[in-house]
């Protein structure tokens, strides 16, 4: 652009009459004629300022310049541009250097600006004066920053040969550009300089000064000047009543610390902070002593008439004072901080104290912009949060130099904060030093959003550095997890006001609350600025532990599958000594499936869960969302109450308490528990990843109502009842008795659709009745119901939901009264009718209902609560159980039972490979099954029968929650019948489950409750699992083997016996199992003890044990029986071999027969399928007596473990009948 075209001499004429046109109109007095003497000055102005740049191409003109007025400016000037008339361009391309690879220097442009400089925005008087400097012309006013500004320049038209000008952010509509004044500018009109003071002014040095505040009445009427080197500024404080700055003013002579600080208040005085330069003296004089409000000292203040003055000591004179007057006070004595007399005892090792200095840099980041966070000289943090910052926001960017003088640095502040702090208080300045040269970034609307909010946690919450710095991390990381699509930027990091609190300060407070407890007191700018010490939020400070971390979902998800996995270890699940005696297929089940619970607490820094609730319309199941994505949740209201009520459907939730559960489900083949260490073994690995918690324990935020309905990615549900303006919607009550399993199952086509085969689609079903007839909605209520044609009529309904509207399937429980509710306009029996039936009228009729409907995808449900329908049934009433006694009856006519029981043990169960989660459409042709252990929770009875529960498809996986620990109310389960009389149950399409508690999170095993033998003879009501203390009489039986770990044949010689064995490995393991008889007293009982509870059961220790077994492996079995008290023992090996010698031998000494601690279970799951026997008269021969007595039949117990008693008095009965 440098190398123009010759111009033609009619275009020099052009652009003087153009500049003519120009400076009538924008810089003449408006209504004024073309001022002749003023365009001349104008033009020369431009001229000597081109010309001065030296290389001008010949022109006398800058005809490629044109002029620009402030409003052409403000509405053409959408890009920021820089223009400079006195730069050649490789000036410019020199200073467009400085950018550096990464910025993009400020694009040149040929404008010519002119105008005057002024610290009033309008044309209003004092009021608007608030220290900007601006740049003034007919059409309009800019705000400006200039580096050092002359006083003297105020009010007058100047051309400013060098700027930059940076427009407001696209977004920003409502935002004012700036101008940054490079260079001096040019004055228009040259100013006739004003003489001098006639006589040298008088003057106070500051030591006078400041010794003169001590003294009353020395000053009356007199308003002193004061000269002195400027040592400091302050910060611009702006209240909402009026602005102020203090500078301080030191003698060179004086001893350091020897100044005398002035208050500068006057509006039209608050400029001078922009001309004060650290360093050079100035006077200023008809200055005042004033006693700030609430303080006990006095400070000099300046007058309305008061003038900041260069220093100029010829001008001067000092002016005599006699100081011999008594003092007026002592210097006040620093007040005693309140922090620091609280916190003395723990600060030697806490508190840190930040360094306070002055330090010159370039900033070279912008870390965060609403929080005033930057970078400078690449290494060192800046925060400007602690001071008003406003006018600097603007400015500040990569590339500015910054003078910060009595800026506090702060190290190692902690909260994820590595870099060193630099952050002014009130009390220095910031000051520009140089401006940059770079383009703004392109800053995004929600970059910049938060400013007010950040403000408030410094100026409200009043949080210090460390935690400031955390806090605008953690919003910024919760901006980064749920904006935009969960929340709008604005929404998140709104301004917090009473009836408007922000969902970001929301999200924190519980955090903030305990590390900084709202109430301390607010900031005293004065006190921060003149007391001595100084004293200031910046000043001490702690190192901050990162308080918390808030994880996306899908972080938190692959985390805990991370940890589900590395702490994945088949050892440690099937622990030595029991997993030696396990086949191989016992192993690969036992490993199937596991499960881990991870707590928040156990990460550092602890993790807090936070997300949307939504209820998956595909799934049925409620999740948590975020931008990340989404994760399965099981939801308690609280301990034992399901989640009723939709309206948390699109909440924020945030919760510290809660469980994320990893089911780790195995495919493996170990031959054996040897393998079991090796990896190469595991076929297939996948993970089941949820979360547990209950809403009691977590923060629920309704996120405002419009976004919603905008977050398409969000529920695609309508949203319940809007309270604003009338919304045509009718709804009918009813309660719900009972719900059925969610699972796929065959409708009937609808007449008119595509009447292929149908697939089985995800829905269930629940059976209520209705309570009352169909409301409308008048205004925001429900209207009166309408009349029933027959009142007496049956109101039992079916509903049935299917597609999406099996988002509601977490919500309905039964004993709770619900309102259905269908948008649009009202539909005469649109609740009456079935529609197009999709359940064949005979299940109707069994299901004792007279209606089917099936709840449309756009109906919505709402839980009715008020003082006609309690929110809720008392859980422990409305649960239907079935009585103990009917429960364990081989009564199989009432198959479906009812109860509560805690898991204690899940299983998977043959055939193997195990289920995995079924893939939709998948073939599968194993048919696995889950087999829950439960412990029945009866109310009349102590004990609690164990029973066990089977899941198989189409029921698998099986729902959420059901591990072991857990407390479920399972309803209308089907009752089976083993072959050995033993009672377990099924899923049917009909069982409903509720999950009533989460496992503990932490276990601990209650000891067995320890009881007589006779005990047991009680049937059903004695306790499943016990232990007593015993007697060993004698050995019924001892069986030893070694069987293929593959198919389980006897090994004799570890040799697989089986027929053309095709065993992939000849690998054994041994098995034992012995039969005993024990007394306590009270009664006999037989027990089977198995494997390595044989051993203790020998009382072996574990090397004779395994030398025992090892003697066993060339026969391959070893079986003794022993027919009774001195009877010889039947034997499959010889009688005389030494090893059935010797185990004859021990089974019938006292290191076999000996008094011990027995824990065991019933060998038999408790039914009154086969009743107890009646006790016997048995006769017995003792000497020449013949006894006649009863006998009650054995009692058939399984070892859990066998303890020695500690001491002979803990033997119970067996002691108390000797
Ligand atoms: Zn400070
Ligand atoms: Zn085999």
């Amino acid at each position: 652009m440098e190398a123009n075209p010759a111009p033609a001499p009619d275009s020099e004429q052009a652009w003087l009459e153009a500049a003519q046109t120009f400076i009538h109109e924008t810089l003449c007095p408006a209504g004024s004629s073309p001022d002749v003497q003023l365009t001349q000055s104008v033009i020369d102005c431009v001229k000597t300022t081109w010309l001065s740049q030296g290389k001008n191409q010949g022109f006398p003109l800058p005809l490629s310049y044109s002029f620009v007025s402030v409003q052409d400016l403000k509405t053409h000037q959408n890009l920021p541009c820089c223009s400079h008339l006195s730069w050649s361009s490789s000036a410019y391309q020199a200073w467009a250097q400085e950018a550096g690879p990464n910025g993009t220097p400020l694009p040149r442009e040929r404008l010519l600006l002119l105008g005057t400089l002024t610290d009033l925005s309008g044309d209003l008087e004092q009021e608007s004066r608030k220290g900007d400097l601006y740049v003034k012309d007919n059409t309009g006013v800019l705000t400006c920053e200039l580096i050092d500004l002359d006083l003297s320049w105020l009010g007058h038209l100047f051309l400013f040969p060098s700027w930059s000008y940076l427009p407001p952010a696209r977004w920003n509509s409502s935002g004012e550009g700036h101008l940054e004044l490079l260079s001096a500018p040019v004055p228009v009109c040259p100013s006739t300089t004003s003489p001098g003071p006639p006589s040298p002014l008088p003057v106070l040095y500051p030591e006078t000064a400041s010794r003169l505040l001590r003294h009353r009445g020395k000053l009356r009427g007199v308003q002193p000047n004061l000269a002195g080197k400027l040592v400091r500024v302050s910060a611009l404080v702006r209240s909402q009543k009026k602005a102020h700055f203090v500078l301080s003013l030191g003698g060179g002579s004086s001893p350091a610390g020897s100044h005398v600080s002035i208050v500068v208040q006057i509006p039209a005085q608050l400029v001078w902070h922009r001309a004060l330069w650290p360093g050079r003296s100035y006077v200023l004089t008809a200055l005042r002593v004033v006693r700030i409000r609430g303080h006990c000292y006095r400070v000099w203040t300046t007058s309305p008439s008061s003038h900041l003055l260069p220093l100029k000591p010829e001008c001067v004179r000092e002016l005599e004072l006699e100081l011999d007057g008594p003092l007026l006070e002592a210097d006040p004595a620093p007040l005693p901080t309140p922090s620091s007399s609280q916190d003395g005892d723990r600060e030697p090792a806490l508190i840190r104290h930040s360094t306070l200095l002055s330090y010159t840099g370039k900033v070279t980041g912008v870390l965060s912009q609403p929080a005033g966070l930057y970078e400078v000289d690449g290494q060192l943090a800046l925060c400007l949060a602690y001071q008003q910052f406003h006018s600097l926001r603007k400015v500040v960017r990569p590339g500015v130099s910054l003078e910060l003088q009595d800026v506090h640095l702060l190290q190692s502040v902690g909260g994820g904060t590595r870099r060193p702090v630099l952050a002014p208080c009130l009390h220095g300045a910031i000051l520009l030093r140089g401006f940059s040269c770079q383009k703004p970034e392109n800053q995004s609307f929600y970059q910049a959003q938060g400013a007010s909010l950040f403000e408030q946690l410094v100026w409200e919450r009043q949080l210090g550095l460390p935690l400031y710095l955390w806090a605008t991390r953690a919003l910024e990381e919760l901006a980064c997890k749920l904006c935009p699509h969960m929340l709008r930027h604005h929404q998140l990091l709104q301004h917090s006001s009473p009836g408007n609190p922000s969902l970001g300060l929301q999200l924190l407070a519980p955090v903030l609350d305990v590390l900084a407890p709202p109430g301390s007191t607010r900031r005293n700018a004065h006190k921060e600025i003149l007391e001595e010490p100084h004293h200031c939020p910046l000043q001490k400070y702690t190192r901050l532990q990162t308080p918390c971390s808030f994880p996306t979902l899908t972080t938190l998800k692959e985390e805990g599958r991370c940890r589900a996995w590395a702490a994945f270890d088949p050892k440690t699940l099937l622990p030595l000594p029991e997993s030696s005696h396990l086949t191989s297929c016992q192993l690969n089940q036992r490993v199937s499936w596991s499960w881990l619970s991870l707590l928040p607490a156990t990460s550092h820094p602890a993790q807090i869960l936070i997300g949307v609730l939504a209820a998956s319309s595909h799934k049925g199941c409620l999740q948590l969302r975020d931008k990340s994505g989404s994760l399965p949740c099981l939801i308690l209201a609280k301990h034992c109450q399901p989640i009723t009520d939709s309206r948390f459907i699109g909440c924020l939730v945030r919760t510290e308490k809660f469980q994320l559960v990893i089911e780790r489900n195995v495919r493996s083949n170990f031959p054996s528990y040897k393998e079991l260490n090796m990896t190469g073994f595991i076929q297939k690995q996948q993970a089941r990843v949820y979360i547990q918690f209950f809403l009691a324990d977590a923060l629920i935020l309704p996120v405002p109502r419009p976004l919603l309905h905008s977050a398409t990615s969000l529920t695609p549900q309508a949203e319940p009842t809007l309270p604003d303006g009338p919304h045509i919607e009718q709804s009918r009550l009813f309660l719900l008795s009972h719900k059925e399993a969610l699972m796929k199952r065959n409708f009937c086509v609808p007449p008119g659709a595509n009447p292929e085969v149908p697939k089985p689609i995800l829905s269930f079903c629940v059976s209520g009745s209705w309570l009352g007839g169909t409301q409308r909605k008048e205004g925001t209520a429900w209207g009166p119901p309408e009349p029933k044609g027959d009142e007496n009529k049956d109101q039992k309904v079916l509903l049935v939901f299917r597609g999406s509207s099996v988002r509601w399937f977490e919500f309905l429980h039964p004993g709770y009264v619900y309102r259905l509710v269908a948008p649009g306009p009202p539909t005469p029996l649109l609740f009456e009718e079935g529609g197009p039936s999709c359940i064949p009228q005979r299940a109707l009729e069994l299901a004792g209902c007279a209606s089917c409907l099936t709840v449309q995808d756009e109906w919505t449900l709402e839980l009715e609560s008020g003082p006609d329908f309690p929110a809720g049934p008392d859980t422990s009433k409305a649960l239907p159980k079935t009585s103990l006694d009917d429960l364990l009856s081989g009564n199989s006519s009432d198959s479906l039972v009812s109860f509560s029981a805690e898991i204690l043990s899940r299983t998977l169960c043959d055939p193997l490979p195990a289920p995995f989660w079924a893939k939709p459409g998948g073939t599968r042709t194993s048919r696995a099954s889950v087999k829950l252990t439960v412990a029945v929770e009866a109310a009349d009875c102590q004990s609690r029968p164990h029973l066990d529960i089977y899941i198989k498809e189409p029921h698998l996986p099986p729902p959420l929650g059901l591990l072991p620990g857990a407390r479920v109310y399972f309803s209308q389960l089907e009752k089976k019948i083993s072959r050995c009389h033993n009672i377990y149950c099924c899923f049917r399409p009909s069982t409903y489950l509720q999950v009533l508690s989460f496992p503990p999170e932490t276990t601990i095993s209650a000891p067995l409750p320890h009881i007589f033998l006779a005990e047991l003879l009680q049937g059903g009501r004695a306790p499943f699992q016990a232990s007593a203390s015993c007697h060993i009489v004698s050995v019924f039986s001892l069986q030893l083997l070694w069987v293929c770990a593959h198919c389980t044949s006897l090994c004799p010689q570890g040799r697989c016996t089986r027929q053309g064995s095709t065993c992939p490995t000849q690998t054994s393991v041994s098995q034992a199992s012995i039969r005993l008889l024990v007394e306590d007293g009270t009664a006999e009982a037989v027990v089977t003890c198995r494997n390595h509870h044989v051993a203790t059961a020998l009382g072996l220790c574990p090397s004779e044990w395994t030398s025992l077994l090892e003697s066993v492996r060339g026969p391959g079995k070893v079986a003794l029986q022993f027919t009774g008290p001195g009877a010889q023992p039947e034997s499959s090996a010889k009688v005389d071999e030494p090893l059935t010698l010797f185990l004859r031998t021990l089974c019938t000494s006292f290191s076999v027969l000996r008094p011990v601690v027995l824990s065991f279970e019933l060998e038999r799951k408790p039914s009154t399928v086969t009743p107890l026997e009646p006790p016997r008269l048995q006769r017995f021969q003792c000497g020449e007596l013949t006894l006649l007595t009863r006998v009650n039949p054995k009692i058939r117990l399984s070892c859990l473990s066998i303890q020695e008693p500690k001491h002979p008095s803990s033997l119970g009965a067996f002691s108390l009948s000797c």
